[in-house]
């Protein structure tokens, strides 16, 4: 069973997909523990935090609550007609807690474009046509390690960056890896910082990498 926070609609508004119209399902529970985490009501999946299914798809605001659903009802409301997206993110809390194998390969057969967006310290178990998002959380308080199996699944590594230490660190995490993928790189300014800006744009020429900044602040939506 997947664990749902939330399920809405909205333009995706980071890395590559930036722009794209998009159905967001927010799975519960994160153990990384990242301290500007925008996201801390998803942290724990609490028993006296669970609702019905149909409930979690009418909450709005950050609340911990949760429901769950198998995959072939997320699959259901997914594509019961309510949405015009055909772009599926599975975001958290850390998505990766929860096999995400049969929901991904169904919504691809339904021919959406599945993107998944983690941390990296969970493995990463999808279908092979889906786009992982790995944005790595570095030496987090829940001192998990950032697994080389997820970095070697990514299509893409995103990392959030608000001084020098935070590329040094990038560099040391992929220099044991093959990356046959060969993921796209892109620095994504820590809360739109303005000298993590500078930096991450600096770096991005320097580097040919791709610059992520987070459009969804900017616009001030979801
Ligand atoms: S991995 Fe994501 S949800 Fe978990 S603590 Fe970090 S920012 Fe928050």
């Amino acid at each position: 069973m997947l664990a749902v926070n939330e399920v809405f609609e909205t333009i995706q508004g980071e890395g590559g997909f930036t722009g794209v119209p998009a159905v967001f399902v927010r799975l519960q529970g994160c153990p990384v523990g990242c301290p500007w985490c925008d996201t801390r009501h998803t942290w724990e999946q609490l028993p006296q935090d669970e609702v019905a299914a149909n409930e979690v798809l009418t909450i709005s605001g950050d609340t911990p609550k949760w429901a769950n659903y198998s995959a072939q009802q997320l699959v259901d409301v997914l594509t019961d007609g309510r949405f015009t997206a055909r772009h599926l993110v599975i975001t958290g809390g850390e998505p990766c807690l929860f096999d995400l194998t049969e929901l991904t390969a169904k919504m691809s057969d339904c021919g959406w474009q599945c993107q998944i967006e983690t941390s990296g310290c969970a493995e990463v178990r999808c279908d092979e046509r889906t786009y992982v998002t790995v944005s790595p959380k570095i030496n987090m308080k829940g001192g998990l390690p950032v697994l080389t199996q997820a970095l070697e699944r990514a299509d893409e590594i995103k990392h959030p960056v608000s001084m020098q230490k935070h590329i040094d660190e990038l560099d040391q995490l992929l220099e044991p890896c093959t990356l046959a993928r060969k993921p796209q790189i892109c620095l994504q300014p820590i809360s739109t910082q303005k000298r993590a800006t500078e930096l991450a744009i600096a770096t991005c020429i320097a580097r040919n990498w791709r610059l992520s900044v987070q459009t969804h602040k900017y616009l001030n939506i979801d």
